[in-house]
């Protein structure tokens, strides 16, 4: 019987170009069709439940379909959907500033309006050159990086990301970017443990800046978490250690807590635990709840004044997007921080993250295939290997990762691991009982695949 479900599989795939996608796997893994979705649930066309345990690309915040959300987003929807915001505002992009200045590191209170995360990136970048061009340093035109860094897909945020399977190919187009070896917990070249180093990998950083200081803009990270990179948790004593570095080459520090903010890490930002204020940090996904597409570059009142000028000076920032501050955002924006205020969701989540990691810990670690198992908030990470005593990964081409991730879905988890990383980046209102399910779904799928 040809069913609904059928009918939209086939023209989805006639149509669409999925993100992020082989689309010949689609062959055999048809997509799925998501009907509705409730809680830490999505529900298909074809009747079946799934958890999202992924947060649909880390940007679902406090569940789908959040009663509150919607209606913050509904009540906006019948009294302004967007307006120009060049000369224009309105009440949900300022009553959204001053919510976040509250809750954001000290420092950061002048907000550049984007409509995704690349996008932000690029504002930041941009911003960073040219408050040194204005201030008397127009040779600062370079820019740092980490190995393994993720920082989106335009150009220049491909640029400054140093994950293979997404630049490799583009590298004849991308900026010529200087790469600084970053932190590798696991497999650490010093022998040293995350939990208690003095983070002597900030050497390789030191090297860069001593040769490369005077001509960089800036240097942009991901704090604390690598996350494209496999969940790569690395030690807030780095982070203060580049923020000294950035002091003293005069370099922005422009801290990515696309995926890392909003207490994902246990605390509001990840900067928050090394108790830095970056120069530029960039905000979205859970910025909205996951509902609209909207990022931030948030800076300082210093980088703002750099462009506060006369007209005829020409210093002013030429930067705009369409969508730049739409209110449906907005408004989606302000009842997110009202919902982690009046429901104590990061105290809360916290508390249920202890218990997530030492299921995960308790039901993984002695596998003969687990190599690593790091974890920061409701962040949890199972890195698989070949081999525990070398740490030498499997072979690529065997695509475990994906394999474990078409078992997992039979099971009702949506876990999409990063090549053979499995990792749970969860709803911050996850509950212990899905916690459980999901946990046993994950070591089962494993097992299966590589027993
Ligand atoms: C997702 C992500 C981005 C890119 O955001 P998009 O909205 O997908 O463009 C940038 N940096 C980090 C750390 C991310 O996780």
């Amino acid at each position: 019987m040809h069913t609904l479900n059928d009918e939209l599989v086939e023209k989805d795939l006639k149509y669409i170009w999925h993100p992020c996608s082989q689309m010949q796997d689609y062959e055999e893994l048809k997509p799925i069709i998501i009907k509705s979705g409730e809680g830490v649930n999505l529900y298909s066309m074809d009747g079946k439940k799934y958890i999202d345990v992924v947060s649909s690309w880390w940007c679902n915040l406090l569940g789908h379909c959040n009663k509150r959300i919607s209606n913050a987003v509904k009540n906006q929807l019948d009294t302004l959907e967007h307006v120009i915001f060049a000369n224009f505002s309105h009440p949900k992009a300022i009553e959204l500033c001053e919510r976040l200045v509250k809750v954001l590191p000290k420092g950061l209170e002048k907000f550049c309006f984007t409509d995704n995360g690349s996008s932000a990136i690029e504002a930041a970048m941009k911003m960073s050159f040219q408050y040194h061009y204005q201030t008397g340093n127009p040779q600062k035109t370079r820019f740092m990086a980490l190995s393994d860094a993720y920082h989106g897909e335009t150009i220049g945020a491909l640029s400054i990301g140093g994950v293979d399977l997404y630049s490799e190919i583009y590298k004849p187009v991308l900026l010529d970017i200087i790469r600084i070896q970053g932190p590798d917990c696991y497999r650490c070249p010093y022998g040293l443990n995350c939990k208690n180093c003095q983070a002597q990998c900030i050497e390789s950083a030191k090297e860069c800046f001593k040769k490369w200081g005077d001509k960089t803009a800036a240097i942009v990270i991901e704090p604390l978490v690598q996350a494209a990179a496999g969940m790569k948790i690395y030690s807030p004593k780095y982070l203060s250690e580049l923020r000294k570095l950035c002091n003293e080459y005069n370099v922005h520090l422009i801290a990515d807590e696309i995926a890392t903010g909003y207490g994902r890490t246990g605390k509001m930002f990840a900067c928050d635990h090394a108790g830095i204020s970056p120069d530029i940090m960039c905000l979205s996904k859970g910025l909205t709840g996951g509902y609209m597409p909207m990022a931030l570059a948030v800076t300082t009142k210093k980088i703002y004044d750099a462009f506060y000028a006369p007209y005829n000076e020409g210093k002013a920032f030429m930067h705009s997007h369409t969508y730049s501050g739409n209110p449906l955002a907005c408004a989606a924006a302000c009842e997110v921080l009202k919902i982690l205020r009046d429901e104590n969701i990061i105290e809360n989540a916290q508390k249920n993250a202890i218990y997530f990691n030492n299921l995960i810990k308790e039901k993984f670690s002695t596998h003969k295939n687990v190599g690593d198992i790091r974890s920061i908030g409701l962040i949890n990470a199972i890195e698989l290997v070949e081999d525990k005593a070398t740490k030498k990964p499997f072979d690529s081409k065997l695509r475990i990762g994906y394999q474990i991730y078409k078992e997992a879905l039979k099971k009702s988890v949506i876990l999409r691991p990063l090549g053979d990383v499995i990792y749970f980046n969860p709803p911050l209102i996850i509950q212990k009982d899905d916690m459980d399910y999901v946990v046993n779904v994950a070591y089962e799928c494993m097992k299966m695949i590589i027993n």
